[in-house]
């Protein structure tokens, strides 16, 4: 156990982390954020962003930086630890990494989503040897080759156009024949020579051939016909869950794992806040996150001098 007691332990350095702790820095407070990756957390992996207010584009990585930058200027603590555990002791809390303990007065958790796995035979065998979930990692492995994209999100659809920038053949595998992704971002496909669509389908099985992904299956959900369709890299984009297995038995929660909070982040318990894509919440992007992250240090503050 460190001896020190921070004023905030920030958990999560994505958009919703990174900005609570600009706030909390700012407001004269002693800020520690670990992180269990890089800084940026879903930005990281994403090409462009074009919907931050104040940048018309820019890359994932880029904006990630700029705000990593920021924090670091104003001071904050930044160490790597995956937190396993929380611990509520009243005036103070305890955040326990897979290595170190580390004490707080109040705790802002930001620890965001995962994406989802499609749960689809040979997916477990073939990750990583050709099924990705992130094309700006990976697609560059796929140059003029031909990749199939699963689901009908803004993800999928975007990193869709992304691919279509690299490889031969995009292939849109969506389960319904009408996307969840935004109007503009669907034009933009629509308008692609090289993305093809197969709609009302289900991925039955990922196939291996020479050791990797060599085709993927599809089951076309009104007709129940199947078909095999030959690709080199195949993208999950079918939705995300939250960070919070390490903390279902200290929070609230609802029924799907996120966190419940009220409109100044708070949780459940006194001087624990959420922020960002981890909490319930209608409209999950970085502009949004950023907006809790903010509200969240805000009432950190006023909670740690509410208790002095
Ligand atoms: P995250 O960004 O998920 O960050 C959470 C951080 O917590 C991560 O760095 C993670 O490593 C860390 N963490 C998790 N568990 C632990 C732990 N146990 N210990 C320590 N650290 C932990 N939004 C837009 O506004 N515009 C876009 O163009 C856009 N494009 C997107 C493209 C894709 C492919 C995806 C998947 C999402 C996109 N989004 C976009 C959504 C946006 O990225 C998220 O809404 C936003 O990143 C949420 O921020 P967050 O800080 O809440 O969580
Ligand atoms: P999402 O919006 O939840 O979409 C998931 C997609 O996957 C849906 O089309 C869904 O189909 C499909 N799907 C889910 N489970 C499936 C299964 N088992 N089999 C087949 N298909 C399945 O997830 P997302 O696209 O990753 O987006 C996550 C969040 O990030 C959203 O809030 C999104 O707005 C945000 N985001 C924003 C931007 C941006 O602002 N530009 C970009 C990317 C992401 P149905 O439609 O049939 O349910």
């Amino acid at each position: 156990m460190e001896n020190k007691l921070y004023d905030v332990i920030v958990i999560g350095a994505g958009p919703a982390g990174m900005t609570a702790a600009v706030y909390a820095s700012r407001a004269g407070l002693n800020v520690l954020m670990l992180e269990k990756g890089a800084p940026g957390g879903q930005m990281v992996n994403t090409y462009e962003v074009e919907n931050y207010t104040g940048f018309e584009k820019i890359s994932g990585p880029d904006l990630s930086m700029k705000m990593f930058e920021h924090t670091q200027k104003l001071g904050v603590q930044y160490a790597y630890g995956d937190v396993i555990g929380l611990v509520d002791e009243g005036k103070t809390k305890v955040v326990l990494t897979d290595s170190y303990k580390y004490q707080t007065k109040a705790v802002i958790i930001a620890t965001g989503t995962i994406n989802r796995r499609l749960n689809a035979k040979g997916e477990d065998k073939l990750a990583g040897r050709g099924i990705s979930w992130c094309a700006i990692c990976d697609g560059a492995f796929y140059r003029n080759k031909d990749v199939v994209v699963i689901g009908g999100g803004n993800s999928a659809v975007e990193e869709a156009l992304y691919l279509s920038g690299i490889c031969r053949k995009v292939t849109i595998i969506h389960r319904r024949d009408e996307f969840r992704a935004e109007k503009i971002a669907q034009e933009r496909v629509a308008a692609s020579e090289k993305i093809v669509f197969e709609l009302d389908s289900v991925v039955e099985s990922f196939n291996e051939i020479n050791d990797k992904l060599g085709s993927v299956t599809v089951k076309n959900v009104k007709t129940n016909n199947t078909k095999d369709i030959l690709c080199d890299g195949a993208f999950i984009y079918v939705g995300q869950d939250p960070v919070t297995s390490m903390f279902k038995n200290v929070i609230s929660l609802n029924k799907n794992g996120y966190i419940i909070t009220n409109d100044k982040m708070e949780t459940n318990l006194l001087g624990i806040y959420a922020a960002g894509d981890v909490t319930v919440k209608d409209l999950r992007q970085i502009i949004t996150a950023t907006n809790d992250g903010a509200i969240a240090a805000q009432n950190a503050l006023k909670y740690i001098e509410s208790i002095h």
